[in-house]
């Protein structure tokens, strides 16, 4: 687990490697103490920091409503001491979650003690998919990968996906990025298939590779970092798209089908 102290609030990030590399997050308000739970599969130590920490759980967030993303909610909600906590949702996800649930739409804010959580609809991996961002944060859920985005194999449609990492390419490069699973290593061997001469994406998985030989977590990247080697924020780049044409001489050029094929190509992708 790692913990990130920023102005007047702190992000904890856990791994839970018995699942699929899935992180769970725990935002609080330092002052407070009132906290949001994101994407929580691990309910028994998301419980036991927030009792060693003497956090009040608020509210839990999902990002989307896939298994893996919603299990650890009401075990969390149950035994938290406030009556107020709930679930916060798209309201497209409703009738994938449990009880104790309030929506949230694009543009909403998320108060949690003096912390304000930015709500954006993300759609594409699933169609209630919701990204949040708190100060340079942003927390993409199964949207953004390291190097990656989400598949479309459970309810997604890729000209959403294409639509959403369009938007947030649209972000600040400053933004630290804080994603629904680690897939870094493929992801980035698969960006070096596509654009071997891209300096960036050897960089960072020299820096995942060593991570991971030290036994360590890799970091949070940043938006302006995947902009540099993530094939699916470089849609319109000419390596990539060059690339993806002598492949496929069928292939149109314009940004919507470049996406579309980077997404058929790395679902069929082994290293
Ligand atoms: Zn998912």
């Amino acid at each position: 687990m790692d913990i990130y102290n920023e102005d007047g609030f702190s992000i904890a990030r856990m791994r839970i490697e018995e699942s699929d590399n899935n992180y769970n997050y725990i935002v609080w308000c330092n002052k407070t103490k009132e906290c949001a739970v994101i994407d929580p599969i691990d309910p028994i130590s998301i419980l036991n920091f927030i009792r060693d920490n003497g956090l009040m759980v608020k509210y839990v967030i999902n990002t989307h409503c896939h298994p893996d993303h919603i299990s650890g909610n009401d075990p969390i909600l149950k035994v938290s001491l406030s009556l107020i906590s709930k679930a916060l949702v798209h309201p497209l996800g409703v009738e994938l979650i449990g009880t104790r649930y309030e929506t949230v739409e694009e543009g909403d804010t998320i108060s949690v003690g003096d912390i304000e959580i930015k709500v954006i609809h993300t759609p594409g991996h699933c169609p209630e998919h919701i990204s949040l961002i708190v100060g340079n944060n942003i927390f993409v859920g199964d949207t953004v990968f390291v190097g990656g985005c989400g598949n479309i194999k459970h309810r997604g449609v890729v000209e959403d996906l294409y639509k959403s990492l369009s938007k947030v390419r649209e972000l600040p490069d400053d933004y630290r990025m804080f994603v629904g699973h680690d897939y870094a290593e493929t992801n980035l061997k698969f960006a070096l298939d596509l654009d071997p001469n891209n300096e960036a994406a050897k960089t960072k998985l020299d820096e995942i590779e060593e991570a991971i030989s030290e036994g360590k977590d890799i970091p949070p990247s940043t938006l302006g970092e995947e902009k540099k080697y993530n094939p699916f924020m470089r849609y319109d780049v000419s390596e990539v798209v060059d690339e993806l044409k002598g492949r496929n001489p069928e292939l149109k050029s314009d940004p919507g089908s470049v996406f579309k094929e980077l997404r058929e190509l790395r679902d069929d992708w082994t290293s």
